[in-house]
């Protein structure tokens, strides 16, 4: 009895927990917690997650089991509406024994200013989004030796393998060169701005500009998705996870603006108007 109970225990240590720390309008809270919901359902824990080594002010405890990832977020006020919309990423690492490099703390600050014109599915395709960021996708694809910079394809053989799965590709997936900095190198691919359907399509017929994980969120008549893609990616840098199709989608109600730039990394700038 009370081993099984210590070996269940053993089971759930890996299990990932995605703690947010929110402050500013108290109304937003919950899409950061639905976010964090969703990628802690989705990305489940790591393969390894053992810290051998953590960089300064990382929560992770050395030698012993990474399972929390904490984040600050805020909506607040940053320069009224228009220029920067927010920003997100990673703070601190850990290195676990297998070598993946892993995020352990981050921040996200949107501007509230430029968040309440967005609609309600916007913000959540958005949060969900950088949280994404935050967690590694395309911020720690390099350190971890999945991603050549401007080289425009993902290496990791997870991401590769369902590249041609799920969407019927060769090679290796394309990442995006386009947009500039925040935007080019660390998302997948897509027509420049997000115009246009790739005519890359998953099983379920639906196209890669609306996955979550482009550069540019769209209109459209179907809501982002994420797709096992981006998933699989997740295991290239040291996750496990859940299979995307098993869990319900987020980002249900709604269609995104055109162009919405969704970047990654440090003082993006807003690109609402660009189109
Ligand atoms: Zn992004």
């Amino acid at each position: 009895m009370f081993w099984l109970i210590g070996l269940l225990a053993n089971r759930t240590e890996a299990a990932l927990v995605i703690e947010v720390d929110f402050s500013g309008d108290s109304q937003y809270q919950s899409v950061f917690e639905s976010a964090a919901s969703t990628w802690q359902s989705l990305l489940v824990g790591y393969q390894d997650g053992f810290v051998v080594s953590r960089s300064f002010g990382s929560s992770a405890m050395l030698n012993s089991q990474l399972t929390t990832v904490s984040i600050n977020a805020s909506v607040v006020p940053i320069d009224m509406a228009g220029g920067i919309l927010g920003q997100a990423g990673y703070t601190a690492f850990a290195f676990d024994q297998s070598g993946f490099k892993l995020a352990t703390n981050g921040t996200m600050e949107f501007d509230s200013a430029d968040f309440v014109s967005l609609t309600a599915a916007q913000r959540e395709a958005l949060v969900l989004h950088e949280m994404a960021h935050v967690l590694g996708f395309g911020t720690l694809w390099t350190d971890n030796g999945v991603y050549l910079n401007e080289s425009g394809e993902f290496t990791g053989a997870n991401a590769t393998a369902a590249w041609q799965s799920e969407f019927g590709q060769n090679g290796t997936p394309d990442v995006e060169l386009a947009g500039g900095p925040g935007t080019a190198n660390g998302h997948w691919n897509e027509f420049d701005n997000g115009a246009g359907l790739t005519g890359i399509t998953d099983g379920l017929g639906r196209d890669m500009t609306f996955e979550l994980m482009t550069g540019w969120l769209n209109v459209g008549p179907e809501d982002p998705f994420i797709s096992e893609l981006t998933l699989a990616s997740f295991r290239d840098i040291g996750f496990t996870t859940a299979n995307a199709t098993a869990v319900p989608e987020p980002g249900t109600g709604g269609v995104l603006v055109a162009g919405l730039a969704v970047g990654m990394g440090w003082r993006r700038r807003r690109s609402l108007a660009e189109k």
